[in-house]
């Protein structure tokens, strides 16, 4: 296996809301990298943005990648170097460093109130120019400086960034990307609020943490000049950055909230087995050398590589959700599924002590479920005696009826045990021949007392299910 060194790779959401599948993918795309290559796994949460500030949120954040089995070596109540995790903790840093790069004149104050920020990007779509900050206050001088700071007068700081330069750096995914400084704002990095902007706490979090890698989504790629151009500004070498394809929903809109709620949580709460969930996001922007599809976590590790990250968009089509959510409920070990579905069947105050029934149940009714809350619809009906129909009341009181439903219960009583669908099929054909009756005939009967319907699964499979026991009750209750 190739290897590389110290690799020191962070998740770090923005605690704004329930983490989505979206979020998802960026977690796991590091956590594989990590794993890989035997590194690091940070989870760091940003939450510098007071307005959007959701206090559910990193309980819910923690809990899913808890639920997920993507466990952070460094993070939040872990141990780790790099702590505190939480950026609000770390404001004392980021003043130091924004303090620096004013007094370095790579970083100004900015006076301007909202009216007048409001009235410049007006101005500036009218005249259909950029909209950007002018860098009007970046020529104030010190005396009007140090004036305001004593009048108290609200500020914020924002990075100089030069005119006339690109911005040129190299992106795993992308290649090399140049971008005319120009186009990139003098970006607030220290927020009226004495909070940092993303930007600013990322970058020193970034080098403080020794990150080597940045895996995040392709939105970030324009602010990636404004990250280089703050690792210039403190004599930092900056990560490898690699930016994840775009998420498109499968008419190639943007995926956001409003085509519904993809949090994790509520993908699980559903029932869809973690290993499903793992697995289709897994292959949002990423494929495996043979295009296979289907892989458990270890195999994604071992699977994975940067170098097969794709360019082009990611569609998400939550239909192949569904689909290998059914293919890992059928391929899972049978035990464990029989564990996960034990709560649904709980909560409909079905009584499923007998173990060997509830096994048997479970190995059908799993094969036509696509998540585990469906298994009872599929399952109940093992459980409780369902009352005839006219039809198959009728069916049943007839004399050739009855004759197969006597000799079978005889037969059964007599027959050794343990008793498998073989042998049981053997029974059935052995009925057929000494009492000369076959077909609709012979196995309606045996299927309405078993079953209470005249359609439905085979003899043996019914038997084998019930047990001797049951299958005795359910034949004896509709002998007249
Ligand atoms: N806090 C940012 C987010 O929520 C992180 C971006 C990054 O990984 O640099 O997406």
């Amino acid at each position: 296996m190739e290897t590389i060194n110290d690799i020191r790779v962070r998740f770090a959401p923005s605690p704004t809301g329930l983490l989505h599948l979206g979020g998802v993918r960026t977690a796991l795309f590091n956590y594989l990298f990590a794993k890989k290559y035997n590194g690091t796994f940070i989870l760091r949460i940003e939450d510098t943005d007071r307005t959007r500030f959701d206090e559910n949120s990193v309980e819910n954040l923690i809990s899913s990648l808890c639920r997920l089995g993507l466990d952070y070596d460094e993070g939040p109540y872990k141990e780790g170097d790099s702590k505190p995790y939480f950026q609000s903790e770390r404001l004392d840093m980021y003043h130091k460093h924004a303090k620096q790069l004013i007094d370095n004149g790579q970083a100004y104050y900015c006076f301007c109130t909202k009216d007048e920020l409001d009235d410049m990007r007006k101005k500036q779509e009218i005249a259909k120019e950029t909209t950007k900050y002018d860098g009007r206050c970046k020529n104030l001088s010190d005396t009007e400086i140090q004036a305001k700071l004593e009048a108290k007068i609200p500020f914020v700081v924002r990075m100089k960034i030069p005119s006339d330069t690109v911005f040129d750096f190299e992106d795993l995914v992308r290649g090399n990307v140049q971008i005319a400084s120009d186009l990139v704002e003098d970006q607030v990095i220290l927020k009226a609020d004495g909070f940092p902007t993303y930007h600013l706490a990322a970058v020193i979090d970034d080098h403080y943490m020794r990150i080597s890698h940045v895996l995040r989504g392709e939105e970030w790629l324009y602010s990636t000049p404004k990250h280089l151009f703050l690792y210039q500004a403190f004599g930092w070498s900056p990560p490898i950055w690699v930016h994840l394809p775009l998420l498109l929903n499968t008419d190639r809109s943007k995926l956001s909230k409003r085509h519904g709620d993809f949090s994790v949580s509520t993908y699980l709460d559903a029932g869809y087995p973690k290993e499903a969930v793992i697995n289709f996001v897994a292959l949002l922007g990423w494929h495996s050398a043979d295009d296979r599809e289907l892989f458990s976590l270890g195999e994604l590790i071992q699977e994975f590589s940067l170098e097969r990250i794709t360019k082009s968009a990611a569609i998400f089509d939550i239909t192949k959700l569904e689909w290998m959510s059914g293919w890992y409920i059928r391929s899972l070990p049978l035990q464990e599924v029989a564990h996960k579905c034990r709560v649904y069947f709980e909560k409909e105050g079905i009584d499923i002590h007998d173990e060997v029934k509830y096994l048997k149940v479970i190995s059908r009714a799993r094969d036509q479920i696509n998540k585990l809350p469906d298994i009872t619809l599929h399952a109940k009906m093992f459980y409780t005696e369902t009352p005839l129909n006219q039809e198959c009341s009728e069916i049943v009181q007839q004399d050739i009826s009855q004759k197969v439903l006597t000799w079978f219960v005889k037969a059964l009583q007599e027959g050794e045990e343990p008793m498998d669908k073989e042998a049981i099929q053997i029974l059935v054909s052995k009925c057929s021949a000494e009492l000369g009756i076959k077909g609709k005939a012979l196995y309606f009967p045996l299927r309405i007392a078993l079953f209470g319907d005249c359609h439905g699964p085979d003899i043996p499979l019914l038997i084998d299910l019930y047990g001797k026991q049951e299958s005795l009750s359910r034949l004896h209750k509709h002998i007249l």
